[in-house]
Parts: structure tokens; sequence; C-alpha cells
């Protein structure tokens, strides 16, 4: 049932209070279907649509003044096996991290490294989400979609979705056109390890692991993300504000005669990537606040909503944190999160 000017505050980690003027969740395409029949009362028209997923990677700035379709898609289905990997179909609505215990449980390996990332299984692909070293990339199989327009399913497999560095075709040229209803993951039988990235091993030790396995990596990744990142339910944020920038070696060594303890990764295209976090901390943002935004005091990349702030409040400060860094280092940020 549709409902009508309903608060999306409980509906996002940021915790922003706006409303969406129609509102329903679903949880099968038929349910789906039935929902794009709806036309707004006052002109017979159909309304824009937002999916929502756990609303981890959104801000919004307004009142939605269309539909938001909460995509519920329910069950994990292990639909195919060879001799190396098994294949899980998830519906979009599934639980991201739910997912992730669901194959450690099981002795699948691959999505251990992304353990603790909120969301849902569908808007997995959306960004390519990652951590520790792996991508959605890396375990993907195939998904399905179903096209607003011509109210159809497609398939897409890796090659079709593009996917890069928080990126899909999903964010570029099929924005908004297609809504996720299940992702396949292609996870291994025998697992390889990752550890190198971040504190992994660090945490490992500390925990008295001997014996690797994949839960051990899962609770190491679980105890590291729970030190550095706000929890959404004590303090509203979406994660990395920002995406870490690439710049090409050039550009990147005008920063470091400027700056000599600026972090950059060489990646295999040769470009260099810089830590987003260093650059606005070294801009004074870190810790800074204005009213009920702000910019988290342990972890810069991440914005923060104290309670009440207004997403547009929000926005104005990623913009003014946008333009510092940019006059300082001459380095273009760019949001990784979703602005509605
Ligand atoms: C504390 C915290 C830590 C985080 N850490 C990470 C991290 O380590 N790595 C990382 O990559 N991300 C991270 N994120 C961001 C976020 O968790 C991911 O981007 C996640 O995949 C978003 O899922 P969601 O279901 O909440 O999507 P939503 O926020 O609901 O939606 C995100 C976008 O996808 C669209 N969308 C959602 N579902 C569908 C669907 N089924 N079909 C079509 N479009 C859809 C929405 O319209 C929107 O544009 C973090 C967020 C938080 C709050």
């Amino acid at each position: 049932m549709i409902q009508e000017n309903i608060s999306l505050k409980k509906y996002n980690t940021f915790g922003i209070d706006v409303t969406a003027r129609y509102f329903s969740p679903f949880k099968t395409i038929d349910e789906l279907n039935e929902l794009l029949e709806f036309n707004q009362p006052s002109n017979n028209q159909s309304p824009s649509i937002l999916v929502l997923g756990g609303g981890s990677n959104l801000l919004f700035t307004t009142n939605f003044d269309g539909l938001v379709l909460k995509n519920e898609i329910p069950g994990i289905e292990k639909v195919n096996e060879d001799d190396d990997y098994v294949y899980i179909k998830a519906g979009a609505g599934v639980n991201w991290h739910n997912l992730v215990m669901h194959c450690i449980n099981h002795d699948w390996a691959g999505v251990e490294n992304l353990s603790l990332i909120p969301g849902n299984t569908g808007a997995s692909p959306m960004q390519n989400i990652g951590a520790y070293g792996v991508e959605i990339k890396d375990v993907f199989y195939e998904l399905e979609a179903y096209h607003l327009e011509e109210k159809k399913i497609a398939t897409f497999n890796l090659k079709d979705c593009e996917f890069g560095y928080r990126e899909s075709v999903f964010k570029r040229k099929f924005k908004n056109q297609f809504v996720v209803t299940t992702v396949t993951y292609r996870l291994h039988k025998k697992p390889v390890f990752n550890t190198t990235y971040g504190a992994i091993e660090q945490e490992l030790q500390a925990m008295g692991i001997h014996q690797l396995s994949i839960g051990a990596i899962s609770q190491a990744v679980i105890n590291i993300r729970r030190s550095k990142l706000p929890d959404p339910a004590v303090i509203g944020n979406a994660g990395s504000f920002f995406k870490n920038p690439e710049i090409g070696v050039e550009e990147f060594e005008t920063v470091k005669n400027n700056f000599p303890n600026v972090i950059g990764y060489k990646l295999p295209n040769g470009n260099v990537k810089l830590a987003a976090g260093w650059l606005i901390e070294q801009c004074g943002w870190k810790g800074y606040r204005k009213n009920d935004a702000g910019c988290h005091a342990k972890q810069a990349l991440v914005l923060v909503n104290y309670g009440n702030a207004k997403g547009e409040e929000i926005f104005e400060l990623s913009r003014e944190i946008i333009n510092s860094v940019n006059e300082k280092f001459g380095v273009l940020l760019e949001r990784e999160v979703n602005i509605v």
C-alpha cells in the first residue's frame, strides 16, 4: 500500500528528516509492477521514482516529491557450483552484512573483507562497494535488473556493469533506469586470504589468531571498522563522503614538492591515488562542527549529522571542503554519496 507524506528519517543513515510524497516497500517484481502503475491523483501522471535500499549512501537535501520504492526482495540461494566456486544469488533487499555472515557460515570465501558495510545487496553493484583490498567486482557473477520504462528484466554480467572505483554503469549511462532485483556472487570454495590491506594483519595478531580463516579475517575487519568509523545508529553518516582522488603522476609531483608528507598510492594505470581524508585533515576540517553538521573527529572523510542537521547544511559543508582542498592542493574532490 502506498503511504503519503512520510518521514524518511529512519530510512537514511544520515538521519535526515525529509518527507517522501509517496512511499512503498515491495518484495516481488509483481508488487513492483503494480506500484509502477500508480498515477498521482493530482495530475494522473506517474511520479518520479527513487529506489531505496538501506539508505546508507544517500544525502537527502530536500523533500522527495515522488514515489520512494523500498526494495525488500528477500532470499539467498545457491544456484550453481563447480569444482572451485559456488554461485550465490541474493534478493536485492537482503542486508549486505547478513549475506557476508551467511557466506562465512557456509565456508564460502571472497566477501569476508567486506564485512559490516551497511546497506543491501541490491546496492552493492551500484558503486562497486569496496573495502580492505576487495571490491564487489572481484566476486560478482551477474545481476538481474528491472527496466523501469520497458518493464522487463535484463541480465548484466561483469563486463556489462563497467565497474570502476566506486562506479558502475548504473551510476552513469543507466542512472535511474533500472531496479536491481537480484545479484549473483561467485565465491571460492577454497579461500584466497587477503590480509595485506590496512591493519588486518596487526588486528589478527592482536586477536591471537594463528590459524587464518575467513571468519577470523571478517572479525578483524569488523573490529577495525568499529574502532574507526562512527556507527550510524549513534551519529548519522553515510561512510566516506568523498572518493579518494586519482591524479596524474606530474600533478602528484607538484603536490609532493609543496607537501612532502602527502600520501599517494601508485595505480597500475600510472596515476596516483591520494587519500582524501588526509587532504581534508590538512585543511583543518577534522572535528569541525557547525550546528549539527560536522566532519568526524576521528575520520575526516566522514561527514556527520549530530542530530538535527539539514541535508542542505551537510551538502554546504561538503562544498566548502571541496573548495578548500582545491585551493590548497589544486585537487578536486568528488562526492561518493548520492545527493537527492
Ligand atoms: C558507516 C558506513 C560505512 C560504509 N563503508 C563503506 C565501505 O567500506 N565501502 C563502500 O563501498 N561503501 C561504504 N559505505 C556506503 C554504503 O554502505 C554502500 O554504498 C552501500 O552499498 C549502500 O547500500 P544501500 O542499500 O544503503 O543503498 P542506498 O543508500 O539505499 O542507495 C544508494 C544508491 O543506490 C540506488 N539503489 C539502491 N538500491 C537499488 C536497487 N536495488 N536498484 C537500483 N538502484 C538502487 C539508490 O537509488 C541510490 O542512488 C558505508 C556507509 C556507512 C554508513
